[in-house]
């Protein structure tokens, strides 16, 4: 959402999950609205797109084809769009997104690995799986040495799938975006080869395409909303696992706060 503000840059949203429902199914969907206000079979970008798809016979998710080819016809209407100043923000999570845009010979991706501090992870998952009722070995997620030692391995999982793929990415830790946001986003700026903006408070105008995918608010209103759940500076439950995992720390210390 943050993103979306360098107008050079345009959300499309989770363009997976949209591309996994098929074309017909979002075209006949009249009272979901794109962020842009429209429904996908009036939206400016959504329509051309889906239509194309359909035209093209690229409606059966389960083809093997059907993804590279869907994503080409996006693609190809962005380009038409916008013009090549611009890229588009796929906010999609999954691996099967990641090793799609990383085995195109079309697509020239960059990924952002957004990292949160393992302290404030823990303390957040183990605080959830306490408030649900659980038995037997599951109520081993409630324990903060559980969630520390799951954040390395799915991170370190993460990471490894993203140097094997041999997709650029970078990795933005949670923590100093929410407490500088302007200096991470020129970070990623940096990275995506995109002219800085000189100053903050002309990121007034964005353009956004989300039909799957956290909701768009306007920009002035956007950065005023990044909050950070602090609960977990008031707890001590962390320090012991954090205490005996120094090599677990060190990662965390060397990811997260990272000097770009
Ligand atoms: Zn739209």
């Amino acid at each position: 959402m943050a993103l979306a503000c360098h107008e050079n840059l345009i959300s499309l949203g989770e363009v997976y999950q949209v591309l996994r429902m098929g074309p017909t199914y979002w075209l006949n969907r009249q009272e979901h609205l794109c962020s842009c206000g429209a429904p996908a079979h009036q939206c400016e970008f959504w329509q051309p797109v889906l239509t194309k798809m359909r035209s093209l016979d690229i409606i059966e998710p389960t083809k093997p084809s059907y993804y590279p080819d869907a994503y080409s016809a996006l693609l190809g209407q962005f380009a038409k769009l916008y013009s090549s100043e611009y890229q588009p923000i796929d906010t999609s999570k999954g691996i099967k997104h990641l090793k799609l845009l990383a085995g195109s010979d079309t697509i020239d991706a960059k990924a952002l690995f957004l990292i949160r501090d393992v302290r404030s992870y823990a303390s957040s998952q183990a605080r959830l799986a306490r408030s649900q009722p659980r038995k037997g070995l599951k109520k081993v997620k409630g324990h903060y040495w559980y969630q520390m030692l799951r954040w390395l391995t799915d991170n370190k999982k993460r990471e490894s799938l993203l140097k094997e793929l041999a997709l650029p990415f970078r990795t933005i830790g949670y923590e100093p975006f929410c407490f500088n946001p302007s200096q991470t986003l020129d970070n990623v700026y940096e990275f995506l080869a995109l002219p800085k903006v000189p100053s903050h408070e002309n990121m007034k105008q964005s353009t956004h395409h989300v039909l799957f995918g956290n909701p768009m608010r306007n920009c002035d209103k956007r950065k005023s909303e990044i909050r950070y759940d602090d609960r977990w500076f008031s707890e001590t439950k962390y320090m012991l696992p954090a205490a005996l995992m120094p090599t677990l720390m060190q990662y965390n210390q060397a990811r997260v706060y990272a000097k770009l």
